[in-house]
């Protein structure tokens, strides 16, 4: 029997919005949303603010009693100690966050992320009770030398290393030539990877893991292309970046089935 997966939208602020202006955000999409009549059954949303805003925004969603989930960037393999400017998953679920998104591209660029690494967080994510978001995705360069699955399948055999499926997990398919291009992929090369991502997931963690995981699509999202995306029987959401930072653009996005009519 077919597992029904409630699609997931992601919104990755990278470094962008204070934790003043995290407040003001959140509550104006909360609102936007209740505006809207959102059905939550429809799309499940939530926020990656920068580490200084998890707080303020821990406080305004318990508070508020907001219906939208948020989670960290990244967070340390390790869980306390001399590891000067890391941030312990311990310290992230004290937040109440549920989810820690790991290996994004710019972490495995610019501060260079292994696959090694990432595995590391993933175990670390799920000895904390969090949810990774676990990115993978290949450049122009893999892409022109391997093709669109061989990478992002590498680096998720690799993420899975010793982890237990049952602790739970989202992938995020980002190919790198995608992310703030303006170029984002067909719904067809998503879904083909997509595809074989599950694939993977199913031969390391088993089939009812493989069907109950989401894996989300990244890279260039707008309100404009999110349904042709979901379309996609293999395409459970989206990790959306700059397209995140605009209240109304992100409400469309989460709004997809009504409205851009999927
Ligand atoms: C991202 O960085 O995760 C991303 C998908 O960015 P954008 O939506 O801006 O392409």
């Amino acid at each position: 029997m077919a597992v029904k997966r409630t699609p997931f939208i992601a919104g990755n602020w990278k470094m962008n919005l204070d934790h003043l202006q995290a407040i003001a955000f959140v509550q104006k999409l909360a609102w936007a949303l209740a505006d809207a009549k959102h059905d939550f059954a429809d799309a499940e949303v939530a926020v990656f603010p920068p580490f200084t805003d998890l707080r303020s925004v821990q406080t305004l969603v318990a508070a508020d009693s907001l219906p939208l989930g948020y989670g960290a960037q990244d967070l340390s393999a390790h869980d306390s100690g001399a590891y000067t400017g890391e941030i312990s998953g311990a310290f992230l679920a004290q937040l109440d966050c549920r989810y820690v998104i790991i290996g994004h591209s710019e972490r495995r660029q610019y501060h260079g992320e292994t696959d090694a690494d990432v595995n590391a967080k993933v175990l670390a994510a799920h000895r904390h009770g969090l949810v990774p978001v676990v990115c993978v995705g290949e450049t122009a360069e893999d892409l022109e030398a391997h093709g669109p699955s061989a990478v992002p399948v590498a680096q998720l055999r690799a993420a899975l290393e010793g982890v237990d499926g049952s602790k739970g997990l989202v992938i995020a398919y980002e190919p790198v030539w995608a992310i703030g291009s303006g170029q984002a992929a067909t719904p067809a090369q998503a879904e083909q990877v997509a595809a074989a991502l599950r694939g993977v997931l199913g031969e390391v963690l088993g089939d009812e893991v493989a069907q109950a995981t989401r894996v989300l699509y990244g890279g260039s999202v707008k309100a404009a292309n999110i349904a042709s995306f979901l379309r996609e029987p293999n395409v459970d959401g989206a990790l959306v970046g700059g397209a995140s930072l605009d209240i109304d653009e992100f409400s469309s996005i989460v709004r997809f089935k009504k409205h851009v009519g999927a």
